[in-house]
């Protein structure tokens, strides 16, 4: 069966077909500054369908959806509660949900015969225990931490076991998805025990433009001190803080290069913030599991950048944690050395194989 996958992000529309049988990508495609080349998403759509009619000869759509809440733990069949559940989500995820509705509405008009699921970033971490999601803050603000890019996740997980020839529940893993957003998880035979994102995706590792962990008394201090609102506070920590904010850049590309041509001095200390944040994170994972089995780098930064991969890593032999330079140089698979008690791999993420897969075993009644 092949399934369209759609993605809408709030500046662009990703999408491609997948055929599931032999995982497949058979057409893909991006279009983004939309708003500028296009109306809005609809009318993006309508011409991507009208360019490539292949993208209609399907059996089903599945959508990308940021934020499932407590009520959407594994893919649905979309209808319009389920849509109206996702807007009201909003709330949770302003950036994301509102322009995901939006992407199912425009899509299920167009091709109103076909099925249509949703996928959720937060459903593979659904399975997280209380001690894990609950903030020790009062209960009726009902807070909690819920997690994200659980797709890459939990595709990650089974690609890493079966690198390896195991069974995803043989084996305890730490996931690294270091993309432009970034988090870590700690996956107990096959299930997410915890994560680094919390109720949104600000919280964890340093990323591209968002700071991660913060002590929150930094929001009213701000407040007081320099007379910024929460919502600029919110803004600036979304969009301007992490590696731009201690770098000016928030590509990794453009902080080696300030550091190795320019010896910039500023560029070299974003650069260790953020491995050493990811350190403490594997650190904390190690003690969550109790060990692990695997520590697997993927994403953009993740499958491409040794450097961060062997400076996060660095010095943890005591914890049967190695990195080989060759090994690493060369991308992996494996990048620990032959025999380490900790396997270290690199593992491609692939978010549209694994929501077409997803979407066909719900739809196949799996
Ligand atoms: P997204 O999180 O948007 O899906 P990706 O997983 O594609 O993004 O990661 C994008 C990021 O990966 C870029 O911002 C860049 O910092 C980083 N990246 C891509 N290629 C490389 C590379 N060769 N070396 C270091 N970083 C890279």
């Amino acid at each position: 069966v092949r399934v369209l996958t759609v993605n809408c992000g709030s500046s662009s529309l990703k999408y491609s077909v997948i055929d599931v049988a032999c995982a497949q990508e058979v057409v893909t495609g991006l279009v983004e500054r939309i708003g500028e080349t296009f109306p809005d998403h609809g009318a993006a759509l309508d011409a991507v369908l009208a360019a490539e009619p292949d993208l209609a000869a399907v059996g089903a759509v599945v959508h990308r959806v940021v934020h499932g809440g407590e009520r959407f733990r594994a893919p649905v069949l979309i209808d319009e509660e389920v849509v109206a559940q996702i807007r009201e989500l909003a709330e949770l995820a302003p950036l994301h949900n509102p322009v995901n509705a939006l992407g199912i509405d425009v899509a299920r008009r167009a091709l109103p015969s076909l099925p249509h699921v949703a996928v959720f970033d937060t459903a593979f971490h659904a399975t997280m225990p209380p001690h894990a999601y609950m903030y020790a803050v009062p209960r009726e603000w009902h807070v909690r931490r819920y997690g994200f890019h659980g797709t890459s996740h939990s595709y990650v997980a089974r690609a890493a076991a079966k690198l390896l020839g195991r069974e995803v529940h043989e084996l305890d893993q730490i996931i690294l998805h270091l993309g432009n957003g970034c988090s870590a998880s700690a996956v107990q035979r096959g299930r997410s025990i915890d994560t680094s994102m919390g109720l949104t995706p600000l919280g964890g590792l340093v990323m591209g433009t968002r700071a991660g962990d913060l002590d929150p008394a930094l929001v009213p201090h701000l407040q007081r001190t320099l007379g910024l609102s929460v919502a600029a506070i919110d803004e600036v920590l979304n969009k301007r803080a992490g590696l731009m904010a201690l770098a000016g850049a928030n590509d990794l590309r453009e902080v080696h290069r300030r550091i190795e041509e320019e010896a910039d001095r500023e560029a070299a200390i974003a650069l260790a913030v953020y491995c050493y944040r990811i350190r403490k994170y594997v650190g904390s994972y190690l003690a969550a599991l109790g060990g692990t089995d695997t520590i697997v780098f993927t994403a953009g930064v993740g499958e491409n950048d040794a450097l961060v991969r062997a400076k996060s890593l660095a010095g943890l032999e005591r914890l049967g944690i190695s990195v080989d330079d060759d090994l690493n140089a060369a991308g992996g698979p494996v990048i620990s050395p032959p025999g380490s008690p900790v396997c270290v791999l690199v593992v491609p993420t692939d978010e549209e194989l694994e929501m077409a897969t997803q979407a066909a075993g719900l739809l196949a009644g799996g």
